[in-house]
């Protein structure tokens, strides 16, 4: 038997591996050094086998070449994808928020691939203003004297603070200093803005006189934060923003509001409250509002910040906004996005997340119909259990807490495979597909599907349980 030494010497040289005819075409197809380095990172895999088990037959060139194309696949297929939403969560954060519109895409396209007129004014044939792309179209919907948009809406409310309060108080009801997705604290925020934190009233309650009693000469602005993630239930009491617009504007101060998620649209018609309805919050009278552009918007990652041009003047000399600023890719899906709700009869259909929302449940049951059929057809393979139940899907991303709409659902259950075995298996799947398990079931929620995605759900489905029939019969 040969010693450990004698068997490295059996292995195939770098340069007769990439002689293989193969390997020529992975050179063709990835490059001379991308290739090598695979190559060397196959070998040493080899070497580490060779030392724990001598007797291991050396495999030859054209076998190693099939690994080499393995971890080169590996190597080059994006870590970030796309993903299949089951959750009935449509505006999941985790999973990107929103879905852009086909305009939105479209112009995302133009943006990235040409030069644009981003900051050049084609009037006057010099520089220009890359906000002014978007604030004409959004103070016509929404009624605001100004606007400007940054990176997110956390940066929004940064840039609000410490351009309008820097050095002085800022007024916030114990009731509103919310944490959002883990990273984002009101307090954190105020502090970073150069600000000083003055809480008033109790978690649960907050009265008027609670804001007025706290009011003196260094209070910069009163900030009401829209309660996004989490309700107060019970003995509750908290201002409205009219009676706070009139305090603020009698104490000579201004009104600011971090509104979260922001619509457009009155959303009181797909059975949902409307307390985040922009129009709105601008008639009350605010100084400021800021929200997200992906989450009720239906837009790209932004913030957008509306209200009176003295203050978004200000907000546009300040240096931080040349460090929240918003990215030209991101500039042109937000306006595109905010196009679509010119088209007022349109825009529920044009934006995804909106249509979505829309879907009638007749229209789900037949999509819940169509992939239980295909299911049930392949049932000779292994047993597969298909049934389209009532669901509650939600809006989620920090938008419209505690309110559900009705939706429907796909119950799949396999035979040998545990409801936690078959999400992780088709989490695990080239395109991965998210369900959620409730009461012992795993559930994929129609709503949030989208066009395509059945035959991916039952191509993967198959594929699992061929895989399940192969195990049980020891292939
Ligand atoms: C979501 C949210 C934020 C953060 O917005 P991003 O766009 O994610 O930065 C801030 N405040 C409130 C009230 C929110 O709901």
């Amino acid at each position: 038997m040969k010693n450990y030494n004698e068997k490295l010497r059996d292995i195939p040289a770098v340069d007769k591996i990439l002689n293989c005819e193969r390997c020529k075409l992975l050179t063709q197809i990835y490059g001379h050094n991308l290739v090598v380095e695979a190559i060397n990172i196959a070998l040493k895999l080899l070497r580490k086998k060779i030392l724990i088990n001598q007797d291991m037959k050396i495999p030859s060139s054209e076998m190693l070449c099939q690994k080499v194309e393995g971890y080169l696949r590996e190597e080059m297929s994006p870590c970030y994808k796309r993903v299949i939403n089951g959750t009935g969560i449509i505006l999941h954060t985790n999973l990107g928020r929103s879905i852009l519109s086909d305009k939105a895409r479209e112009a995302v396209d133009i943006a990235s691939s040409c030069y644009t007129n981003l900051e050049y004014d084609l009037e006057e044939g010099g520089r220009g203003e890359r906000y002014d792309h978007v604030e004409g179209v959004i103070t016509k919907l929404t009624g605001a004297e100004s606007a400007l948009v940054v990176n997110n809406n956390a940066a929004a409310v940064l840039l609000v603070l410490n351009t309008m309060a820097r050095g002085k108080e800022v007024l916030v009801s114990r009731g509103e200093l919310v944490e959002i997705g883990g990273s984002f604290r009101i307090p954190e925020v105020i502090k970073l803005g150069g600000v000083k934190l003055v809480e008033v009233g109790t978690t649960n309650r907050t009265h008027l006189k609670d804001y007025q009693d706290a009011i003196n000469e260094n209070t910069g602005l009163i900030l009401k934060v829209h309660t996004s993630n989490y309700k107060i239930m019970g003995f509750t009491k908290s201002v409205e923003r009219g009676d706070l617009s009139s305090l603020a504007k009698k104490a000579g101060i201004p009104f600011v509001e971090d509104l979260g998620s922001g619509t457009l649209l009155d959303l009181k018609n797909y059975g949902l409250n409307d307390e985040n309805f922009v129009q709105d919050v601008i008639k009350t009278g605010v100084d400021v509002v800021t929200f997200s552009g992906d989450k009720l918007l239906g837009g790209p990652q932004a913030g957008i910040i509306l209200g009176r041009k003295e203050y978004i003047d200000s907000m546009k000399n300040n240096q931080l906004t040349r460090a929240l600023r918003i990215d030209k890719l991101t500039l042109a899906a937000l306006e595109a996005t905010l196009r679509e709700y010119l088209c007022t009869e349109k825009v529920v259909n044009n934006i995804p997340i909106y249509r979505m929302l829309a879907t009638s449940l007749e229209e789900l049951q037949g999509k819940g119909e169509k992939i239980k059929k295909c299911l049930l057809g392949i049932r000779n393979k292994v047993e597969v259990e298909v049934e389209v139940v009532d669901t509650r899907a939600q809006m989620g991303g920090g938008s419209l807490p505690g309110q559900s709409i009705p939706s429907l659902g796909i119950i799949i259950k396999l035979k040998n495979c545990t409801p936690i075995e078959l999400e992780r298996k088709l989490r695990k799947q080239t395109i991965p597909i998210l369900g959620y398990i409730e009461k012992n079931n795993y559930v994929l929620d129609l709503r949030t599907l989208l066009p395509g995605d059945e035959e991916i759900i039952i191509k993967s489905i198959y594929d699992i349980m061929l895989e399940e029939k192969n195990i049980a019969e020891g292939k």
